[in-house]
């Protein structure tokens, strides 16, 4: 029997592979353009951590998680999202001691027990951004204008900005009390799940996808009524910079993130184009969560985004990633010019070039056919009529001019012609 992969996880292969990559650089090149410097946390953590960080009450921490014990009998959580482990580490090694803020990337797999359903895995890839240790305003939008600027980078038009403010712990607790009182006589029309949160944590309610608890929702009161003064300030700042760099946002008082850390702004980039699952990314202010999880109080804001999402979008519509090709040269030999054709090889890697030969004792036209679907700008051939004559042949895929060059000025002619980097005959 053979063995298969296991259930919600994907081989990322061919031409997915290529984009995820693509997206990945991109967005790491943005990344550092702003600013901000890589960290890579472990994949599991303690369970402890993401049940104080991310809530008892989410359905994250209870029902997603993939908790074992290990062998010493430690309860270890394959780490079901990135803000809580920043925040361990931010903590651990002492950031807040080291010149403020923090700005950190990260890009890695992530693990939920969901039911598996298109463009959602069980192991699945994010990119996201934390920054610790500022209230600035300019913050929030400096955050905002990364995730947009990403996605418009990726080719993807017309993004949505929804905008609220989560409030504070002052505000979200008054906010909390007037949700409970609202929901507790409609207790009898709310799903089961809904009916739990009311007690534990109202605010969820929103979040829920069924219709009946949607329709319940549209009457409920809204934070908005809610927010203190500093928090309304706040708000007022944001909305005014977004303004001033340009960019239009929705406000959405119904946008109200399911994790108990988030204070504040929050933020969601939608696109009008993907119907029910048009939500590309979001994130928002978590001021609240270094103290939840042992630190001195210290304001903070960041956003993740599912890279297997990104590339889902892209593909519904239509965008064409520009996904160059690999393979600058390929050298092509025929009757024993194979280790001859080797050297040329090593050659052009040294220059920089990226180049590949056949290693299946193809004929030359085979060796013409891989060199195409390698998509190879130029094919050198050898031969023993060349050796002999140390030229070799330079065929343009392109053009299909081809043309002797001597073997020794092989180096000259790749750095000359690649001296720009990459050729793109996609672009
Ligand atoms: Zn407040
Ligand atoms: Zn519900």
């Amino acid at each position: 029997m053979k063995i298969k992969m296991p259930r919600g996880t994907s081989d990322i292969i061919f031409e997915k592979a290529a984009k995820k990559q693509y997206i990945e650089r991109l967005a790491i090149d943005l990344f550092e353009q702003f600013g901000y410097r890589p960290i890579v946390t472990p994949t599991f953590e303690h369970t402890e951590l993401f049940q104080r960080g991310i809530g008892e009450s989410t359905d994250i921490v209870r029902k997603e998680m993939y908790t074992f014990e290990d062998k010493g009998g430690r309860s270890l959580t394959l780490r079901p999202e990135g803000t809580a482990p920043v925040v361990r580490a931010y903590l651990e090694h002492g950031l807040a001691s080291k010149s403020l803020p923090a700005k950190l990337y990260y890009c890695g797999q992530m693990f939920r027990y969901e039911r598996p359903q298109a463009g959602r895995y069980r192991e699945f890839w994010q990119l996201g951004i934390e920054v610790l240790g500022s209230q600035d305003a300019l913050v929030d939008v400096e955050v905002i204008l990364l995730l947009i600027r990403f996605l418009e980078k990726i080719g993807l038009k017309d993004l949505e900005l929804h905008l609220n403010s989560m409030g504070c712990l002052v505000c979200r607790k008054s906010f909390g009390e007037a949700l409970r009182k609202y929901l507790k006589d409609k207790m009898e029309l709310l799903c089961i799940d809904c009916k739990k949160r009311v007690n534990s944590n109202p605010l969820r309610v929103f979040d829920c996808k069924n219709k009946k608890c949607q329709t319940i929702m549209k009457k409920a009161p809204l934070i908005s009524d809610f927010w203190c003064e500093s928090c309304r300030g706040h708000f007022e700042t944001v909305k005014s910079i977004l303004d001033d760099v340009g960019i239009s946002y929705i406000l959405n008082p119904a946008l109200v993130r399911g994790f108990d850390y988030y204070t504040k702004t929050t933020f969601e980039v939608r696109t009008p184009y993907l119907g029910a699952q048009n939500a590309l990314g979001g994130g928002g202010r978590y001021d609240g969560l270094v103290e939840e999880l042992g630190g001195s109080p210290t304001p903070a804001i960041g956003w993740a985004i599912g890279t297997e999402r990104v590339i889902m979008a892209t593909e519904e519509l239509n965008i064409n990633l520009p996904l160059s090709s690999n393979t600058d040269v390929f050298v092509a030999t025929i009757d024993g010019a194979r280790e001859e054709g080797f050297k040329v090889l090593n050659f052009l890697r040294e220059t920089g070039v990226s180049a590949d030969m056949d290693y299946g004792n193809r004929s030359l036209k085979g060796q013409m056919k891989l060199a195409n679907k390698l998509r190879a700008s130029y094919v050198i051939i050898l031969g023993p009529d060349e050796l002999k004559k140390g030229i070799c042949l330079i065929r343009n895929m392109n053009t299909g001019d081809q043309s002797e060059m001597q073997t020794s000025k092989i180096s000259r002619w790749a750095k000359g012609e690649f001296k720009s980097g990459k050729v793109d005959f996609n672009g």
